[in-house]
């Protein structure tokens, strides 16, 4: 199948509600995951670009009439507008998300075709019953306004791996809020992004309100140094966000950071594995394994173990592989070749340290795109490389435990704590274990964050929630105003 017929050309930003000129002259070229073919190119955003994208942004946060000042219904009428005008653009939307990063069309669909409207249009229900003023009777007598305001220009960094889903989760908490963006996709990812600046106009946001420039971490981390920047909000590798947090400690600059995990699947005793298989997919193969959260660390009772690898190295050698535009693809490509060599080498990795191949391992037979054989590994030790460091590819180490206390200890001996999942046939003790487990979030036969949820990380996975209502509290900077002093004012410290 050929992935595009047209190249999709773009020689202008979106800065300011317009398009413009670029800075620079370098061009980013994207070319198909599954087949390696050139599929498109634009501006690579350079830090001219950034300093026009903060002004524009600075603008409009600045503009007494403008956005930061509307109503809250005026906001989410405009944030219902801009979900209506992604709805008509989300087929290509995931078509190009598809193309570029090698998601299963179906998956596309299902998640970077939808959740940005599901996000925008539940942040917009927010905005509109979220109280941002309080007048308090002080403790000393006195009376105080306390007021929730929006923090200002945010500068937001989002990866490639679900480049449209992942920009929402910032996107529609912001603009609840009353905040204003300058926004970085991936170099990897810069097609859908197009879309998105189109429907921006469609829906009527105002000139300023959202800016995008493309480019690579130079440009990126240019952004979070920014003077006219407010906030940063960073989704990526631990590595990146580390060096994000680090400058942002610094200046003293509010940061929210979504990184990386390595997850468990603990799958206990009584639990339905092999009539749980779809789920399980999901839980820790979804997206050819270029999922931050999934449970690539499978932890399986010994008593079961040899059942629990026999029904992943069936999942895995059964899965489709194939052109992500193909409708019944289940794993498509890795997103670049520098992604496809990493996760090559940590399966050569895996072999080396001793690690029994269960299923794949081998170089994938497809003759072109970066792809990677679905591969399980058996007999994995807990502490080795392999069970340790995110490999973001379908990858899964599979490592046998005695006891369910001895599970807990291997979930909990990772870095990160991002997501997880437990499978059993009785809740109450699934949920027990839940609670014990030490991760931002965690399911229950199943895995998929939820959009009324806080998602984040503990340990080296983030700092900071994203999702839910706490979401949206992350945009906003408190003040208080003491309205009037009470009798015991003057005598306080
Ligand atoms: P990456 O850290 O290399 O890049 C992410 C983004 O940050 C890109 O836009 C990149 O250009 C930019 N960037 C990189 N270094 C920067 C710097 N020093 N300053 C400013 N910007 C910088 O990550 P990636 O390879 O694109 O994405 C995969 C990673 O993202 C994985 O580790 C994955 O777990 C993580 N991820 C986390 C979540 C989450 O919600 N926790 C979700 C998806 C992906």
């Amino acid at each position: 199948m050929s992935s595009t017929e047209t190249l999709i050309e773009s020689n202008e930003l979106f800065i300011g509600g317009e398009w413009v000129a670029p800075a620079g002259s370098d061009r980013i070229e994207v070319f198909s995951a599954s087949t390696e073919e050139p599929i498109g190119s634009v501006p690579d955003g350079s830090n001219g670009d950034i300093d026009a994208a903060v002004k524009a942004a600075r603008a409009a946060l600045e503009d007494s009439q403008g956005w930061s000042s509307w109503s809250k219904e005026q906001r989410a009428d405009a944030m219902e507008r801009l979900a209506d005008a992604i709805d008509k653009r989300a087929p290509e939307i995931a078509r190009r998300v598809s193309m570029q990063n090698g998601m299963p069309i179906a998956i596309a669909t299902q998640l970077e075709g939808a959740f940005p409207q599901l996000l925008l249009r539940y942040y917009a229900g927010l905005a509109r019953s979220v109280s941002t003023e309080e007048v308090r009777d002080g403790l000393l007598g006195g009376k105080i306004l306390v007021q929730k305001k929006p923090v200002g220009v945010v500068g937001a960094i989002v990866p490639w791996n679900f480049p449209q889903a992942l920009a929402a989760f910032k996107l529609a908490p912001l603009l609840a809020a009353g905040c204003v963006v300058v926004m970085k996709p991936s170099p990897e990812t810069v097609l859908d992004s197009l879309e998105l600046a189109e429907a921006v106009t469609e829906a009527g946001i105002p000139a300023g309100v959202i800016n995008i420039v493309p480019g690579g971490r130079e440009v990126g981390a240019y952004l979070v140094e920014h003077p006219g920047v407010d906030k940063v909000a960073f989704t990526g590798s631990t590595p990146a966000g580390r060096k994000i947090a680090a400058r942002c400690g610094e200046l003293l600059r509010p940061v929210t950071l979504e990184l990386g995990g390595k997850s468990a699947a603990i799958i206990l005793d009584d639990a339905d594995v092999a009539g749980s298989v779809e789920q399980l997919f999901g839980a820790t193969l979804l997206n050819n394994g270029q999922t931050c959260y999934l449970g690539t660390r499978v932890l399986a009772p010994r008593a079961r173990y040899d059942e629990v690898l026999a029904v992943f190295g069936g999942l895995a050698g059964a899965l489709n592989v194939g052109d992500a535009l193909d409708p019944e693809t289940q794993i498509g490509p890795m997103a670049s070749k520098r992604q496809q060599e990493r996760v090559e080498g940590y399966i050569a990795k895996g072999k080396s340290e001793g690690a029994r191949v269960v299923a794949g391992g081998e170089k994938s037979e497809q003759e072109k795109g970066w792809f990677v054989q679905p591969t399980i590994f058996g007999d994995v030790d807990q502490n080795s490389t392999i069970a340790q460091e995110e490999i973001f590819g379908p990858v899964l180490s599979v490592i046998p435990y005695d006891t369910e206390a001895e599970a807990l200890a291997i979930a909990n001996n990772s870095e990160f704590g991002l997501g997880g999942s437990i499978w059993t046939g009785d809740k109450e003790r699934g949920e027990a274990l839940a609670r014990r487990v030490q991760t931002g979030s965690i399911g229950l036969n199943h895995y998929m964050p939820d959009p009324a949820a806080p998602f984040g990380g503990v340990k080296q996975s983030g700092l900071g929630r994203e999702l839910g209502p706490e979401g949206l509290e992350a945009y906003f900077a408190l003040q208080s105003i003491y309205l009037e002093a009470g009798p015991t004012a003057t005598a306080a410290p």
